[in-house]
């Protein structure tokens, strides 16, 4: 829609952010924009809509998405974190970086089994966080009933390493 085409326009692209050869992908002026903001997180919403018990944002620009999707619909809302920040027990998940690993975690006990859960973020790259976000949503026995990001970063082709992890959908808006 021309809205979207709007609040695409809106992110900025910074070469060699945060070293040399990559192309960071910036959302901040488009969360700056009121209206781009709320076209983007209803876009979010709309394939999934109706099918979510709750939310379960990425750290750290997936908790801004995830917390009005779920003002928005009437989820409930969860953190998957980084490491060592979550205070009680937690299922969680490692994942390969291009130089070491990064570990992935959600507190037991904050969803029933059997929730219906949509998983957000604001961008897939290479997929490792989103793969691994869904190995401790279906260790935690959510019902993973798909992932909603803004942008996927086309060439590192991150749906197929999320998708050889699990059946969830995946939807990116642009
Ligand atoms: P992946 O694990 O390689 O798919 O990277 C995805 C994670 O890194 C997400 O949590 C994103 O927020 C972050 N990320 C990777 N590339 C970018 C970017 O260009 N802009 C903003 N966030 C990014």
């Amino acid at each position: 829609s021309d809205a979207l085409e709007r609040a695409l326009g809106l992110i900025a692209s910074i070469p060699d952010h945060p070293t040399p050869g990559v192309v960071f992908r910036d959302l901040t002026p488009l969360f700056a924009d009121g209206a781009a903001f709320a076209d983007v997180v209803d876009a979010l919403i709309a394939p999934f809509a109706g099918r979510f018990d709750a939310v379960a944002g990425l750290e750290a620009r997936g908790f801004l998405l995830a917390g009005a999707i779920a003002m928005r619909t009437g989820a409930g809302l969860v953190p998957i974190r980084k490491q060592g920040k979550l205070p009680r027990a937690t299922e969680a998940q490692s994942y390969d970086l291009e130089y070491g690993s990064a570990t992935i975690e959600a507190h037991r006990g904050d969803l029933p089994a059997g929730s219906r859960v949509l998983l957000v973020d604001d961008v897939l790259a290479t997929g490792g966080t989103l793969g691994a976000a869904i190995r401790v949503a279906d260790r935690l026995g959510w019902d993973v009933v798909g992932a909603s990001v803004v942008l996927e970063i086309d060439a590192l082709d991150g749906r197929a390493v999320v998708s050889g992890d699990g059946a969830a959908r995946i939807v990116s808006l642009f």
